[in-house]
């Protein structure tokens, strides 16, 4: 044995394996360089793309954990890709904020219609991107060492596949664990049926509305022993909102 290999710097820190690794779309270059010189110094790891072509080729190679996605590009628009991104089922879980110069009230509530999870409007500072980011990476996973979603005191185990609430582990159906997988997800906002079925079930399937309601009747009743069902909530007239109430 050779006690000097023992020695040796390992290869890689700890801290670099676990890197969050963050997709930005975005044609204007000065835009993207503040972007990079931001969030490398925050400890992630920045992929570029300037066109939707680009971000079609890098989503296909690596998996985000965050997409950072610019309204106008080139080639097609940025809610379009959103839209695109949202479909497929590889990359639906991925969270996507939109930059947008677009201030209107309407714009927004499109950019967020589209499946967008969150926007900020140009001009940014650094700090306040560093904050939305930190925020959204503290949404969907409590801890970067394990597969787990957190909201409340909801824990979604994505390997395992089951929840966890109060120590108690409950075994869900594949619909409700993706459903609820959802709303851990995209918090706080409503969604009409038409969207959930969109997201969860994916647009491919023909499937009926009141498939929607079904589901979620099952998740509140899988909910309701430990008093977390009232986080499903009805907006009447529109859908469904999923919420932490405290
Ligand atoms: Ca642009």
């Amino acid at each position: 044995m050779n006690l000097q290999s023992d020695l040796q710097p390992p290869k890689f820190s700890f801290r670099q394996m676990k890197k969050h690794r963050i997709l930005i779309v975005e044609d204007e270059k000065p835009i993207r360089d503040m972007v990079y010189f931001a969030l490398d110094s925050d400890g992630y790891e920045i992929l570029e793309a300037v066109d939707g072509r680009e971000a079609t080729e890098k989503l296909a190679q690596d998996l985000p954990s965050l997409i950072l996605m610019d309204w106008m590009l080139p080639d097609i628009s940025g809610l379009e890709l959103v839209r695109r991104i949202k479909r497929d089922e590889i990359t639906s879980h991925i969270p996507i904020i939109m930059l947008t110069a677009k201030t209107e009230e309407r714009d927004k509530i499109e950019g967020l219609d589209s499946g967008a999870d969150d926007y900020i409007t140009k001009p940014f500072s650094v700090r306040e991107l560093s904050a939305r980011i930190r925020a959204m990476m503290r949404r969907i996973d409590g801890d970067e060492n394990d597969n787990k979603l957190t909201y409340g005191k909801l824990v979604l185990d994505l390997d395992a596949h089951h929840v966890i609430i109060d120590d108690t582990q409950i075994e869900v159906g594949p619909t409700e664990f993706r459903l609820l997988e959802f709303f851990m997800t995209h918090p706080d906002k409503v969604y009409s049926r038409a969207q959930l079925l969109d997201f969860v079930w994916g647009r491919s399937k023909f499937v009926e509305e009141r498939t929607v309601d079904v589901h979620i009747l099952r998740l509140r009743k899988l909910l309701k022993p430990y008093n977390c069902h009232q986080m499903v909530q009805t907006v009447r007239g529109y859908g469904y909102r999923f919420i932490d109430e405290k």
